[in-house]
């Protein structure tokens, strides 16, 4: 299935000038998503071994979840300020649209952890830039990051130099 056919794309939106992406279209077919879901798992496979998947709020949680359950490991959350209940670090980032804080809980990951940060999109690469801090801060690796899709013209890879990147769908 052409997974790029099942996504909408909803123009000016949360503002003008930004054609959003909606996975929500994807995730409501029971097949689509499961294409999505094993295809993503395949690409996380490729990174060969490693001990946790890490996804940032919210869609990182939709996506990395499944992964992490199929594959046997654990999940650990990135969210908003404010939203994680225990002890955190946090860093400052800049979305393609506005500005925030994510945190990590201390104990998320162990030092020495291979790590592979699951997200819907990668748009500018801001959002991934700040996981892989929190996740480095904290003494973990990060050995891969996998996104469902890629807005290729806005170049995010280019802030992830030196990290192995992959996307099922690209625009
Ligand atoms: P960025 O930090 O610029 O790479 O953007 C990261 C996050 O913002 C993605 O994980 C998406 O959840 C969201 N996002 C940014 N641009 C779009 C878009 N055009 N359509 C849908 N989601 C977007």
């Amino acid at each position: 299935m052409d997974l790029k056919s099942k996504l909408r794309e909803v123009p000016d939106f949360p503002k003008e000038g930004i054609n959003f992406i909606d996975i929500t279209t994807v995730l409501q077919d029971a097949e689509a998503l499961k294409q999505c879901i094993d295809q993503m798992t395949q690409e996380v496979k490729s990174f060969g071994d490693f001990d946790m998947i890490v996804g940032p709020e919210s869609r990182g949680f939709i996506f990395g979840t499944p992964i992490a359950y199929t594959l046997g490991k654990g999940f650990a959350p990135i969210r908003k300020k404010g939203k994680l209940p225990y002890k955190t670090i946090g860093v400052e980032y800049e979305l393609e649209y506005g500005t925030d804080t994510l945190e990590m809980h201390i104990d998320a990951i162990k030092k020495g952890d291979k790590v592979v940060i699951v997200d819907d999109l990668l748009a500018t690469g801001g959002t991934t830039q700040s996981n892989i801090k929190l996740v480095e801060q904290l003494g973990g690796e990060v050995v891969g990051i996998v996104y469902f899709i890629e807005l290729s013209f806005l170049n995010g890879r280019e802030k992830l130099k030196g990290y192995e990147v992959k996307s099922i769908v690209q625009y």
